[in-house]
C-alpha cells in the first residue's frame, strides 16, 4: 500500500463513509464541509470561508497536503495496532 493511496477517491469515500457523511462529490475537503447537492456546493465555493481556505491552501499547499499525509499515517498505524 503506497503512502498516497489515501488520496484516491475510493479511500476518501471510505473515510467519509466511516464518519457518516454523504456524497463525496459535494464534500469540500479544505473546509471539511459536506454539501447536500450541486447547488449547495456551488454556493459554498463562493462563500467567504471557502475563499479564505483556498487562499491558505494556495500559499501553503505543501504543508496542507503534508498534514493529510500525517493524518493518514496516524490512522493507518492505529488501524494496524488494532487489526
Ligand atoms: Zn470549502
Amino acid at each position: 500500500m503506497g503512502k498516497n493511496d489515501f488520496l484516491t477517491p475510493k479511500a476518501i469515500a471510505n473515510r467519509i463513509k466511516s464518519k457518516g457523511l454523504q456524497k463525496l462529490r459535494w464534500y469540500c475537503q479544505l473546509c471539511q464541509k459536506q454539501c447536500r447537492d450541486e447547488n449547495g456546493f456551488k454556493c459554498h465555493q463562493t462563500s467567504d470561508g471557502h475563499r479564505r481556505q483556498m487562499e491558505l491552501f494556495g500559499t501553503n499547499a505543501h504543508r496542507v497536503v503534508e498534514g493529510y499525509s500525517e493524518e493518514f499515517e496516524r490512522e493507518f498505524m492505529d488501524h494496524l495496532k488494532r487489526a
